[in-house]
């Protein structure tokens, strides 16, 4: 597979080209056609496997089809990530890939003041990163709202079970409307991730790397 035989935007592809990518990894050449088909997606697969650009690609050419303006405090798209390090690096995959688009990404995480992540919030964003516990914060504090979120995507569903998130999780996707598309990666499957996976996702394909 090439990355032209996908169908990604012109605008990802110039980025793509820029990162020096020259062929999708087999995660991209699996996950992409299902994702730009609007399928919710269960993967397994670890990090350095290409993942982040997986979920990232077709969710920036769903933005790009589909151009919406910003609402205050809300979000289009909503990663969950366990740590403020992988948050971080997702949402840096998100603003290169989106270089040559209006595209507003923010991060929050916990440790770090949180009315900074208020201010940065009320603006909107189109994809927002975060960890679950301060992003309940926020929602606690109105200053988000996940009532517009259309794509959910989580990622190291695993680590963030093993991380006690599990509450949290369910508390975010319960204030998320169902009809969205839903995401979810995670380096292992055992049963409390399948368990997860029925409640979440809606007859996800399966992509194992
Ligand atoms: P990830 O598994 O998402 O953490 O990505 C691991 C690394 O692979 C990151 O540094 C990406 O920039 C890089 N990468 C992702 N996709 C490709 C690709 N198709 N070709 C070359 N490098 C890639």
């Amino acid at each position: 597979t090439k990355f032209s035989d996908l169908g990604l935007n012109p605008l990802l592809m110039r980025a793509i080209a820029e990162e020096g990518y020259e062929t999708p990894t087999p995660i991209q050449a699996q996950a992409i056609p299902l994702l730009l088909e609007d399928k919710d997606l269960l993967g397994i697969a670890q990090t350095g496997t290409g993942k982040t650009a997986a979920f990232a690609l077709p969710t920036l050419d769903f933005m790009l089809e589909y151009p919406q303006k910003r609402r205050a405090r809300s979000a289009r798209v909503l990663v969950l990530a366990p740590t403020r390090e992988l948050a971080g690096q997702i949402a840096e995959s998100f603003r290169t890939y989106s270089r040559h688009m209006d595209c507003n990404v923010q991060t929050v995480f916990g440790g770090v003041n949180i009315n900074t992540q208020r201010r940065a919030l009320q603006g909107g964003a189109d994809v927002l990163v975060a960890t679950p516990g301060r992003l309940l914060d926020l929602v606690g504090q109105k200053a988000v709202s996940l009532k517009e979120v259309e794509v959910l995507i989580l990622d190291e569903a695993d680590q963030m079970l093993d991380m006690g998130f599990i509450h949290d999780l369910k508390k975010i996707v319960a204030q998320v409307p169902k009809d969205r598309q839903t995401l979810l990666f995670s380096a292992t499957m055992p049963k409390l991730i399948s368990d997860l996976a029925q409640q979440f996702l809606d007859k996800p394909e399966r992509v194992s790397v």
